[in-house]
């Protein structure tokens, strides 16, 4: 018999192990049955996870990016098989599982192919009074890095972190979301075929206790990817053993459309940013501000769109139903507080929660402190409100805690309104795409989050910069060491004002 090597053997006796069941939204049908690796479990695989990043960064980038672009390969090649499996653990549409997965196989290609240029070693300048030095940094993996990740994407989201961490050269040990255990353990197993004879990647599954055991496990970072709520208790478990952590959390993301706007392209990327993944987006469209003078038929537009949108159980719905239960309440609470606020629903309203589904729903005439404004809903909802100009749309989009992502719509002034917005990310003329662009960074400020994974940022984010200054031959001025003369104080003094004491004259 073989030994799984991609996730820890529970310490606990086989008949008094626990489990838990990952449920069917649609109806709740139980897909998988997992272990609950308790803290010694997780302690475990952390340490084998510390002798396998040993072999894994003694690996050159070449050889780590070749076994990732053969796990790609595999991964593509049982696409319909992973994409099934999501279907069944979030619910949402096959379709959109796909989309997900392809999007993910672009990242690993990229992080392989781009971390040998980004964390090689690389000369910098050692400056005219260190002239006789050979400067160079490089980027060394941590060792092993721990990923918690949410159910709303569970292949697309963990693996922005999973993924670049590897190809840094670090050890992975993935706590998938309660909701999605088998997508993760899939992924990790996928993994250990292409890396049999070490665990670099492993995954341990739980509730919350497993997670906050992964950030106490002694791991050399943890990236964390879920609500702002949890993420400050992460940080906090995080703080007491000094481990860094990288929070991508959740965002109130805007679109902004200006008056010279594409309106039927802004009002169909609002609307599919919205209640795509039944709204259960990170960066999905909860806010959308207008320009006065196309309001009335941006409106228009979008209301005509979404009129016949349904979330249903069907093999060819395009909306899935609402993946963590509790998550009806937060939707219809926030809908009610529009409403009751003096809001209005012009597609939707209160009657479009459900037991399982929402139905879309567009809310306007929102005042901008509701809760519908302000917080998180994470459903298939959205408020459209009217805007004097642009300088507003900056203005009230900047006026909540998060800072995740936007997009603007705009013909004239999209590039000036995208930079004066307080977000890590936005599209302009386009909805989401920063995001499946590999060689951007993804991720918040304020309560969204901090730390950076894709791109040459999140590939750094899983490593230490390492800096060496070489001596090439004898200073001409020996100024660390107590030999250091006077003579060589004035070399030394002269030489600075040469070099900086002009700029720095006072203005007159
Ligand atoms: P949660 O914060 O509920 O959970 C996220 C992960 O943390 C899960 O794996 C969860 O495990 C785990 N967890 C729960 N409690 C603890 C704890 N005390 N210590 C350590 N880990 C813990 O988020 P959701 O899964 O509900 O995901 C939705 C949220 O994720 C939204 O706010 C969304 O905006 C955000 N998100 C952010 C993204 C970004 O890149 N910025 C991308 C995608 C989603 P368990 O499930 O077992 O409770």
């Amino acid at each position: 018999m073989t030994t799984d090597i991609s996730t820890p053997t529970p310490t606990v006796p086989a008949d008094e192990r626990e489990t838990f069941d990952s449920l069917s939204p649609v109806n709740g049908d139980v897909v998988g049955t997992h272990p609950v690796h308790t803290a010694e479990d997780v302690q475990v695989a952390v340490s084998r996870a510390h002798e396998a990043a040993l072999y894994w960064s003694s690996l050159s980038f070449d050889e780590r990016a070749e076994k990732l672009n053969i796990w790609k390969g595999v991964i593509t090649r049982r696409i319909a098989q992973i994409a099934d499996l999501m279907h069944h653990e979030t619910g949402k549409p096959h379709s959109d599982a796909t989309l997900e997965v392809a999007l993910a196989l672009d990242h690993i290609a990229w992080a392989g192919k781009n971390a040998k240029k980004v964390l090689g070693r690389q000369k910098v300048s050692s400056g005219l009074v260190m002239a006789n030095q050979a400067a160079t940094v490089e980027y060394k993996p941590l060792g092993v890095v721990g990923v918690i990740g949410p159910w709303n994407y569970p292949v697309f989201t963990p693996m922005g972190s999973i993924v670049y961490a590897l190809a840094a050269g670090n050890a992975v040990v993935f706590k998938p979301s309660e909701l999605t255990p088998g997508v993760g353990g899939w992924l990790a197993a996928t993994f250990s075929e292409v890396v049999p004879d070490h665990p670099v990647f492993q995954v341990v599954t739980g509730l919350g206790e497993t997670g906050a055991a992964l950030c106490r496990a002694g791991v050399d970072k943890l990236a964390f990817t879920g609500s702002t709520a949890t993420g400050k208790k992460v940080m906090a478990a995080c703080a007491e053993t000094l481990t860094p952590v990288v929070i991508e959390a959740g965002g109130k993301d805007a679109v902004l459309v200006d008056e010279d706007a594409d309106l039927d392209a802004a009002a169909d990327a609002a609307l599919w940013g919205a209640c795509a993944n039944a709204g259960q987006t990170c960066i999905g469209v909860e806010r959308v501000y207008v320009h006065d003078r196309v309001y009335d038929e941006f409106l228009a537009r979008l209301v005509d769109k979404a009129k016949d949108l349904r979330a249903e159980d069907s093999p060819d719905t395009k909306i899935g139903p609402i993946t963590m239960p509790s998550q009806l309440e937060v939707i219809r609470s926030h809908i009610g507080d529009a409403i009751a606020r003096g809001g209005r629903a012009v597609v939707g309203g209160p009657e479009a929660v459900g037991d399982r589904y929402v139905q879309p729903t567009i809310l306007v005439d929102v005042p901008e402190d509701s809760s519908a404004v302000q917080e998180e809903t994470f459903g298939p909802t959205m408020t459209v409100s009217r805007v004097a100009d642009m300088d507003e749309a900056v203005s009230r989009t900047n006026g909540t805690r998060y800072g995740l992502g936007s997009t603007v719509f705009a013909k004239a002034r999209g590039m000036e309104i995208a930079e004066r917005i307080r977000s890590g990310m936005t599209s302009v003329n386009g909805v989401i795409s920063f995001a499946a662009i590999p060689s951007l960074p993804f991720g918040g400020v304020g309560d969204s989050g901090f730390g950076r994974i894709h791109g040459p940022d999140g590939l750094r984010e899983f490593t230490y910069a390492k800096a060496i200054a070489r001596q090439r031959f004898k200073p001409l001025l020996a100024l660390t060491s107590f030999t250091r003369t006077a003579k060589a104080d004035q070399q030394l003094t002269q030489m600075i004002t040469m070099l900086h004491g002009r700029a720095s004259t006072l203005p007159k």
